[in-house]
């Protein structure tokens, strides 16, 4: 009998730790001007999408990220109508933001035309709604169209790669500063902010956190549990001009909407925010250290 393939994608998450799961079908793979893009079947996450070997969403869990990264903004500053996603070229984010009938623009910006083909290809759940009306395209690097935003934004949601490659630019000072200038008065800016439990992105996060404390009077993070991402703990930025994610939160208001979620409620946004203690230490040491 002829030896049955066991084919498996591995991600190392740090040195000296794998993340793998079984491969059922390659659906795609190929390379565009900026990555290398594949879709692979899977047996436990149904189909994944891998960025140049690291793994950006899968069917199953990418439900946790994307609700996160938008119901989060969404329950706390009363009248968003003008968002920006930097990324995102999956889809997932625009799919959960087109939710809000009160929201009547968003700039989707992806430097990889490809990405956004691949995924109304092979991942329409993610990317159904990017043909919604509401939505413009702009095939772009982040960091330079930032420069030429001339109508501030509501929301800014950064849903980028890790901070390398093409993705690198939008970790930067310069890249935070522009956001501030692109948002409204009492705009707010999300971020993806990756996990500290590893030291691979600890000193690149922390730095971050302090770029976003010296630009914003608000800079909180808060954090979800995503199966699929390095450590499980992945974390958000909310850096905001104005309003402050608990004190603000309209629960009842957001409850009102009636948007029915799989991850997201108001009371689990509260304790979102609640971080682990070495967590705090790493972000607000540095904090504390620049305040003394
Ligand atoms: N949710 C995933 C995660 O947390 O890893 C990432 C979602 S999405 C697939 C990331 C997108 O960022 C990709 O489509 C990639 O093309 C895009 N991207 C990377 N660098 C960029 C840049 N400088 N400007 C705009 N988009 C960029």
């Amino acid at each position: 009998m002829r030896p049955r393939l066991d084919v498996w994608f591995t991600e190392e998450h740090a040195p000296g730790l794998r993340f793998s799961m079984r491969v059922t079908h390659e659906l795609v793979r190929r390379r565009s001007d900026y990555q290398e893009i594949a879709v692979l079947e899977t047996q436990e996450f149904g189909k994944v999408l891998i960025l140049d070997g690291y793994l950006m969403v899968t069917e199953k869990d990418e439900f946790i990220y994307h609700e996160m990264i938008v119901h989060v903004p969404l329950a706390v500053h009363p009248d968003i109508r003008r968002v920006l996603v930097i990324g995102g070229g999956d889809g997932g984010a625009v799919r959960e933001l087109v939710r809000y009938d009160t929201i009547e623009e968003i700039d989707l910006v992806d430097i990889d035309p490809d990405v956004i083909d691949v995924c109304e290809a092979w991942l329409p759940q993610l990317a159904e709604k990017l043909r919604d009306p509401r939505v413009t395209i702009h095939f772009a690097d982040g960091v330079r169209f930032m420069r030429q935003v001339s109508r501030p934004y509501d929301l800014i949601i950064i849903d980028s790669t890790d901070p390398f490659g093409p993705g690198e630019g939008l970790f930067t000072r310069e890249f935070y500063g522009s956001c501030h200038a692109g948002l409204t008065e009492d705009g707010i800016l999300i971020n993806q902010h990756e996990s500290l439990f590893y030291d691979e992105y600890r000193v690149a996060m922390r730095r971050v956190h302090d770029r976003l404390g010296r630009l914003f009077p608000v800079a909180r993070v808060y954090q979800a549990h995503i199966p699929t991402y390095p450590s499980g703990h992945w974390l958000f930025g909310f850096s905001s001009k104005r309003y402050d994610p608990l004190l603000d939160l309209d629960a009842e208001g957001w409850l009102a909407r009636g948007i029915r979620t799989n991850y997201y409620n108001p009371e689990l946004h509260r304790g979102a925010f609640a971080l682990p203690n070495y967590i705090r230490r790493e972000l607000e040491g540095d904090r504390q250290a620049r305040l003394k």
